[in-house]
């Protein structure tokens, strides 16, 4: 089944057609004629907490969320460990912890904001590519849940400080399994060419010598194959390949009690037609009930954007309309500084009206920042009806947003906002002046 949200126009701009998109969110949709985000009107946002702002749906994280709990049921012992760089705010992170969840971070920095949050740091696994000696004590004195190993010299670090702090160390080696994920280079990490995770040839090397490390403890097994995968056939050849690794293991006496998928499952931006959590865990649910059955191999999945991009709205406010010979710009007061993924990616994302205009005719124009830089767009070619103060909503923006967000020339990271149920409330106040030279000197 296709999904027709987006057309082209004539002149080959991209029209979205906003009721179909929304029609197609949780919590997001159109309530006489305007934006609301899980009930909350962006009328009422935007006059008390002013633009360019990001507006979380509490119950949209949460129903993400419970949709991987749901479709994995059938399994004993499933950790969901929602990958903490999608959306790091604490409030999020609070709203998943008390579901349940566990976390996958990438730093210290992540651990902390779990831990601040209420998460439980014996449900969070570690996994990147380049730990340090610190990261590691930091990390094994909380009482990590597990370690996803990248190298060799890692192993050897992690014991080495495990042995200072009197302790074992959980571990699991993250493979490599070279399967294609068929996604954009930037965010595929699973072939044999990316920066990440053990070689499926050396792996099997790999866990006897971790085996023979004194204050290590092997517990797993992982992988991690990119973002925004939208098919689940990469997904399923990833389980097959680290199945063959299992089966070897168990055959040389070494034994796991979790193998870990990773995130990565995709999401409609426009368009897309990802594979739904029920249909991702479907495909792969037959091979893993026979590891549950086989060895008592539990599952820790780690998807991040899958639970936040489309609980999350950046709204945004018209300031300029510059249209020129050649093209139509609508300068905004969000930028690549406040959302990334286009100038970065080319990631095309949804750009609706939180109200429509009646007033102005569709004409087609380029959504783009104030930044000194031409990558600095939001939008291309988008066909709408724009008057100065209008607001638009950049839908699909609750991952990979705020978080990525900068203080390029010298701009203040927008506010926050969580909605739920028609209330609303300051999640992260919006950056001052003050806050952009806090610590620097003359
Ligand atoms: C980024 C990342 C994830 C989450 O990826 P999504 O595409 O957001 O689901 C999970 N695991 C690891 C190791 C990652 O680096």
């Amino acid at each position: 089944m296709t999904f027709h949200t987006a057309s082209q126009t004539i002149d080959g701009a991209l029209h979205i057609d906003a009721r179909t998109l929304t029609d197609a969110l949780d919590f997001i949709d159109y309530q006489d004629d305007i934006l609301h985000i899980d009930g909350v009107s962006s009328d009422t946002l935007v006059q008390t907490y002013g633009t360019p702002l990001y507006v979380y749906s509490k119950n949209a994280l949460l129903a993400n969320y419970t949709a991987y709990v749901e479709s994995f049921s059938a399994l004993n012992d499933v950790q969901i460990c929602y990958a903490v760089k999608a959306n790091s705010n604490l409030a999020v992170l609070a709203t998943l912890a008390k579901a349940g969840a566990g976390f996958d971070i990438v730093s210290v920095g992540e651990l902390s904001r779990v831990l601040k949050a209420g998460g439980d740091a014996g449900r969070v696994v570690y996994s990147g590519v380049g730990k340090t000696a610190s990261d590691i004590k930091v990390a094994l004195e909380a009482g990590i849940g597990c370690f996803n190993v990248e190298a060799l010299s890692e192993l050897d670090t992690i014991n080495a400080v495990a042995q200072t702090l009197g302790k074992t160390a959980p571990i699991a080696l993250r493979i490599n399994p070279d399967v294609d994920a068929k996604t954009h280079p930037y965010i595929s990490t699973g072939m044999k060419d990316n920066k990440f995770g053990i070689a499926h040839d050396v792996a099997v090397s790999a866990y006897e010598y971790a085996k023979g490390l004194a204050n290590i403890e092997i517990v797993g097994i992982d992988c991690h194959i990119g973002s925004q995968l939208t098919e689940v056939k990469p997904f399923v050849d990833a389980l097959d390949k680290v199945i063959e690794l299992i089966d070897e293991l168990d055959a040389r006496g070494i034994r796991l009690k979790h193998i870990d998928l990773g995130g990565g499952l995709g999401v409609r931006y426009i368009d897309e037609n990802p594979a739904s959590v029920h249909e991702f865990a479907e495909a792969l649910l037959p091979k893993l009930l026979a590891l549950q059955a086989k060895y008592g191999l539990g599952l820790h999945l780690e998807p991040g954007r899958n639970i936040a991009a489309n609980a999350g709205v950046l709204l945004t406010k018209v300031d300029v309309l510059k249209p020129t010979e050649h093209k139509n710009f609508a300068i905004m007061d969000a930028s690549m500084s406040e959302l990334i993924r286009p100038a970065l990616y080319e990631s095309v994302m949804a750009i609706i009206p939180t109200k429509p205009n009646h007033t102005a005719d569709v004409a087609t124009w380029d959504i783009v920042g104030t930044v000194c830089e031409s990558s600095d767009f939001l939008g291309k070619d988008r066909a709408l009806a724009l008057q100065v103060g209008d607001v638009l909503a950049i839908t699909g923006a609750g991952a990979y947003g705020f978080t990525m967000a900068s203080n390029y020339n010298t701009r203040p990271r927008p506010c926050e906002v969580m909605a739920d149920g028609g209330l609303h409330r300051v999640v992260r106040v919006r950056e001052t002046l003050e806050d952009l030279w806090r610590g620097e000197s003359i």
